[in-house]
């Protein structure tokens, strides 16, 4: 017979969801020193972050709090996570983005400026030396610009890891355990309700990705997380033929658009196992799961114009995801003032993976009440209430 505290239901901090961003946050907590319990739904990494690619950009990110978040998570990755890098086939590979046209090339040019003035590495590629990076890209192409700190993981490794690591440090991983309802203590929360049983804690985490806006909902309170579709081809296995994750640049654009409407850009990546990424695209339809095969077919053809010698090679498969995306493409991260007890860890859109790290630590700092590495401000839950009132 186990006691309450063994099986983990009693913590000092309950994490709901074991994707990238909770598996992240019951590691820096459990290395903290505190009693952690992971409650999922489905299986270890059943939601966005196993349907997704594993960048770590720093490319794809203007000025602003979002970019700090980046560059902190980047430190993150590659200090207190550096002994684990091989585990989850860390690679710091650099990332090529690329402009097909004077105007855009103009215009990469420009956020580059602003990128180094924020304290990103970037050498600009004149479009003669583009082949020096990457042998098969198109000769077309007007101009390019190369980011040595954008990096790449395998995401299902990293959750799995990262809470195989928790438990070492006594984490408790409960799956098919969804969280239903909150435990009150006034306006506090204590604890959560699930079918297999109650769990209590003075701390408790909705790191629900795209789902977190349910959560908050059961908590009686208004969080803005929305479902963001992508799809990505995945090709045949290749020899080594893309040596970076290389995009073009108006992606840029359509990461930071708020348009609901279908946009895709190419990013084409390869893979230790021989098979090339093809994403990306973005459109809000809620959780609609219907292969589109138009936007696979963009997709292609996109890819193509940037390596013509993918026109031979075989699609073996595709995959879609929801990113969890907030009105103003800015992260949940922080304690909940309207709820004593509750912080979010939420949100990421297209970034999670890369930004897990950062928010894992980040968010065991403000548990344990210890001045956290960088003001979470801008990432406060409630902002988008502030708004509407
Ligand atoms: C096509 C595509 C490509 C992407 N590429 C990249 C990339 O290259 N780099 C990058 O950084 N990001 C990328 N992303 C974004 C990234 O995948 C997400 O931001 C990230 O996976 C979010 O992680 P998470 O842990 O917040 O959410 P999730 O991985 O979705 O985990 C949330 C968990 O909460 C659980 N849950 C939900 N409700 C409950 C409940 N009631 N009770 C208990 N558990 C619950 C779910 O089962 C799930 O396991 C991509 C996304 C897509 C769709």
């Amino acid at each position: 017979m186990t006691t309450a505290v063994e099986s983990g239901r009693t913590a000092d901090v309950i994490v709901i969801g074991a994707g990238a961003v909770g598996a992240a946050t019951a590691y820096f907590a459990a290395r903290a020193g505190l009693r952690v319990t992971v409650l999922d739904s489905g299986p270890l990494a059943g939601g966005t972050s196993s349907a997704c690619e594993g960048n770590i950009l720093v490319s794809d990110k203007e000025a602003g709090p979002e970019l700090d978040l980046s560059l902190y998570s980047q430190k993150i990755w590659r200090e207190d996570l550096a002994e684990f890098a091989d585990l989850f086939e860390f690679e710091s590979k650099g990332g090529l983005v690329v402009a097909a046209s004077e105007r855009s090339a103009q215009s990469l040019h420009d956020l580059t400026e602003r990128q180094r003035a924020s304290g990103i590495q970037v050498t600009n590629v004149p479009a003669n030396s583009l082949t020096d990076y990457e042998p098969h890209i198109s000769k077309k192409l007007t101009a390019g610009a190369f980011y040595p700190e954008d990096a790449q993981v395998q995401p299902m490794l990293v959750v799995a890891h990262l809470l195989r690591l928790a438990r070492e440090l006594g984490a408790f991983v409960h799956t098919r355990t969804p969280v239903t309802g909150f435990i009150r203590k006034g306006a506090a929360a204590i604890g959560v309700q699930t079918p297999q049983g109650d769990f209590h804690a003075p701390s408790i985490v909705n790191a629900a990705g795209t789902w977190a806006g349910n959560i908050a909902d059961l908590a009686g309170i208004h969080v803005p997380v929305l479902p963001r579709r992508g799809f990505v081809l995945v090709t045949e296995p290749l020899p080594v033929t893309i040596h970076h994750k290389v995009y073009a640049a108006e992606y840029v654009d359509n990461v930071l658009s708020s348009d609901a409407g279908l946009q895709t850009s190419p990013v084409v990546e390869g893979t230790d196992s021989g098979t090339v990424l093809i994403g990306s695209s973005r459109e809000r339809v809620g959780f609609d799961r219907t292969v589109s095969l138009p936007v696979l077919a963009a997709l292609a053809a996109k890819a193509i114009d940037l390596f013509p010698v993918l026109e031979d090679i075989k699609a073996i498969r595709h995959y879609h995801g929801f990113r969890p995306y907030c009105p103003d493409h800015l992260p949940v991260i922080g304690p909940d003032p309207r709820v004593p007890g509750l912080w979010h860890a939420a949100g990421h859109e297209g970034a999670g993976i890369g930004l897990s790290a950062g928010t894992g630590k980040l968010i065991a700092q403000s548990i344990i009440g210890i001045s956290t590495d960088l003001p979470l401000g801008s990432f406060a839950p409630e902002r988008f209430e502030q708004v509407l009132t």
